[in-house]
């Protein structure tokens, strides 16, 4: 059972000496129970209680790493059954599914979809985790070539695919370092489990009879000596896999069954044909719970508005998304374009930028940081107000960048123009329109 912040406090060396990065014991224990700190930062803790801590501290999910390096992918870890209650911390992977099968066009098709599923989003890159390459060959030799072939056209990790535990040995000698084994079930988990203990790596437990045949499974594979699992419940129809996962997620939260406590695999490719019902299938495993998330393909207009539902459900949603504070040009902005400014919640800039990029007349938008808060909230908290809107149009730089001096503000902020217009000496405060929507009307006829 997890233990509480006062539990965690009565182990540690109480000598306050700050070296964890936090000020007191206490607060580090406070931390650490909400899953907020690493045991290992206190470099005082006593071998008893780290004993005593490591387990009860660790995540009722436990959290696993694929792969190594910059593109290792982490997974699990969660503490929350609802992203509201706290946030959700490591954001699924999703993979893409390739078959030894393929013919080599094909295979290099699907390779350059991968490299050509990565976006820039409020300075986040959005793309594709993981490589799924499966044996259907069966032959050692021809999995071995096509997991050539991806190691040399992407650095992400791999998860290889077949049930014959020597094919998987033959693709471990060519997969780089902390692949992902797919997988185990009752036939052959004895040799699986051999493989990713000598070879260090995570390993799918592959159920045939849903969450009974993993709660059979996971305890003799965990007793060979093999804990970073991952769980296929084994459905491949939508509603039963959906079932499953939320038991899963519930079972390891709420039930503490230990043996769901690991993060899950979900395949929407094998579940249809349609390839907008796989989309959407994945878009509902994203939000509940899929860790790893198989997919036949990677086209653009089918990931991207995957990657930005994960990116939106993997936010803590405490901190408001905020861009970063700077001079954004829209279109091809120049000395006579003109001037918007407006906060750093996310939201409002792609309203904002959106609008301004329809009208098609090329601008600059100023984005101060307000703590990602919104227009009207953060002139309520006294953050987007004339005495500090001043100051950081001038420091901006925008001066250079234009020789007119009109600056176009929010209709919301219609009360603090004269204000503004004091604070800002030499600039001529506009009061543009209160809906974004009205934007493109207004700057067709605006005039410095
Ligand atoms: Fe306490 Fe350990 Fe942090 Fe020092 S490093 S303040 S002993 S928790």
């Amino acid at each position: 059972m997890a233990l509480t912040g006062i539990d965690i406090y009565k182990l540690l060396p109480k000598t306050n000496c700050q070296e964890c990065g936090v000020p007191t014991c206490l607060a580090f224990a406070m931390k650490l129970a909400a899953g907020q700190a690493e045991l290992s930062s206190c470099p005082h803790i006593s071998d008893e209680s780290k004993e005593a801590l490591s387990e009860a501290s660790a995540p009722p999910i436990r959290l696993i790493t694929i792969g190594q390096g910059e593109d290792a992918l982490k997974v699990g870890g969660e503490l929350v059954l609802f992203r509201h209650e706290k946030t959700f911390f490591n954001p699924c992977g999703y993979a893409q599914l390739i078959d030894d099968a393929m013919d080599d066009s094909e295979i290099t098709a699907k390779l350059k979809e991968v490299n050509e599923s990565q976006f820039v989003r409020i300075e986040q890159d959005l793309g594709a985790d993981l490589v799924a390459v499966r044996a259907s060959s069966g032959k050692p030799e021809k999995f071995v070539e096509v997991i050539e072939k991806v190691c040399k056209a992407t650095s992400l990790p791999l998860m290889l695919m077949s049930d014959n535990p020597e094919v998987i040995h033959a693709g471990l000698a060519v997969s780089g370092e902390a692949p992902l084994i797919y997988g185990a079930n009752k036939d052959n988990y004895e040799k699986m489990v051999e493989l990713a203990k000598n070879h260090k790596t995570s390993l799918v437990v592959i159920s045939d009879n849903g969450l009974d045949g993993l709660v059979d499974l996971v305890p003799k594979i965990e007793k060979m000596g093999v804990k970073d699992l991952v769980l296929d419940p084994g459905h491949r129809k939508m509603s039963e896999t959906l079932e499953s996962l939320v038991y899963i997620r519930r079972g390891a939260l709420v039930k503490k069954i230990k043996e769901l406590g690991y993060p899950t695999i979900v395949f929407p490719s094998e579940e249809t044909d349609d390839e907008m019902m796989e989309a959407l299938a994945a878009g509902l495993y994203t939000l509940k719970y899929g860790s790893i998330i198989v997919l036949s393909d990677l086209v653009s207009y089918r990931a991207l508005p995957l990657f930005v539902l994960r990116q939106n459900i993997y936010t803590d949603p405490q901190r408001p998304m905020q861009v970063k504070q700077g001079i954004y040009p829209l279109g091809p902005a120049d000395e006579n374009s003109p001037v918007l400014i407006t906060s750093n919640f996310s939201l409002t800039y792609f309203i904002v930028s959106g609008e301004v990029e329809g009208s098609k007349v090329p601008s600059w938008l100023l984005i101060m940081d307000v703590e990602g808060l919104s227009v009207m909230t953060a002139w309520a908290a006294g953050k987007f107000v004339p005495e500090k809107i001043a100051p950081f149009v001038k420091k901006s730089g925008i001066e250079e960048k234009v020789k007119h001096r009109s600056l176009v503000i929010p209709g919301y902020l219609s009360q603090v123009s004269g204000e503004l217009d004091d604070e800002l000496e030499g600039w001529n405060i506009q009061v543009g329109p209160r809906e974004a929507a009205d934007i493109p009307g207004y700057l067709k006829q605006w005039n410095a």
